[in-house]
């Protein structure tokens, strides 16, 4: 599905990914881990094209889109959750999901998507009216993603939906993009949540110092004592 290979990315002189190189299969869960300031962010916003690689090469689908424009990238099946989201804050719930499918022209097409979305987030259907900056936070993130969803991408990328949500309202959160990806969307989920990431995950890459230094199942990550103590808080939990 998403092939990323050398990619490199620097701010001005300053470098801060180093030929990373991951990928994402067909209907796959990959979960991209590390610490504050590791490169995570930048990483997704490479993928997105919304930040420049210095080198590298990016494939969808087996296209070369490494010089595609972000709304090309969209257009050709890659849609992104921002950290902080991007709703619009004085638009309704429902003008947010609508703004997502702007691309497509197919009404029916838009009312089929909007109809999954509901079933993935029914309080999303309940609260149409109401405008985006009204909702929690946990609500807002359950909007940012239908509405990366109305665009009927093949790949999502989510930059750590889980910040500022609480434990219970992350599980819910993890539930409901596990439910994506067995809808047959691929998702590539940066998080700074390791337990409960590498719960939901098919498999995992570990960012330090925006170079990837371990890759494998998570369910391989969650039996490595190292990963554990690095990364989920010690080996008794
Ligand atoms: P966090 O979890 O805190 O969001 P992250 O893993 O997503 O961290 P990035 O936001 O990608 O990390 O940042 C990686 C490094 O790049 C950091 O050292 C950061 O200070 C730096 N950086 C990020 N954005 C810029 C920018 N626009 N200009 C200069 N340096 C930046």
């Amino acid at each position: 599905m998403l092939e990323v290979s050398g990619l490199s990315v620097a701010y001005g002189r300053h470098p801060v990914l180093h030929e990373v190189s991951l990928a994402v299969g067909d209907g796959g869960l990959c979960v991209i881990l590390g610490a504050n300031g590791a490169g995570k962010t930048t990483l997704i916003n490479a993928i997105a094209g919304t930040v420049a690689a210095s080198a590298g090469r990016i494939t969808l689908a087996g296209a070369d889109i490494s010089r595609k424009p972000a709304h090309r990238r969209v257009a050709l099946g890659m849609a992104t959750v921002p950290q902080g989201r991007g709703l619009f804050p004085d638009m309704t719930v429902a003008e947010n999901l609508e703004l997502g499918a702007f691309a497509e022209p197919d009404r029916a097409a838009i009312g089929g998507r909007l109809e999954r979305v509901l079933a993935l987030f029914p309080r999303l259907g309940e609260r149409r009216g109401q405008l985006a900056e009204t909702m929690s936070g946990g609500e807002q993130q359950m909007l940012a993603i239908g509405r990366a969803l109305m665009s009927g991408p093949s790949l999502l990328l989510l930059d750590e939906p889980s910040l500022g949500l609480s434990p219970a309202l992350t599980l819910d959160l993890f539930r409901a993009i596990r439910r994506i990806v067995d809808g047959g969307i691929s998702v590539l989920l940066v998080e700074q949540n390791a337990r409960q990431s590498l719960k939901i995950g098919d498999f995992a890459y570990l960012i330090e110092g925006g170079r990837i230094v371990n890759a494998g199942p998570t369910a391989q990550f969650r039996s490595d004592h190292a990963i554990i103590d690095a990364y989920l808080g010690g080996r008794s939990g």
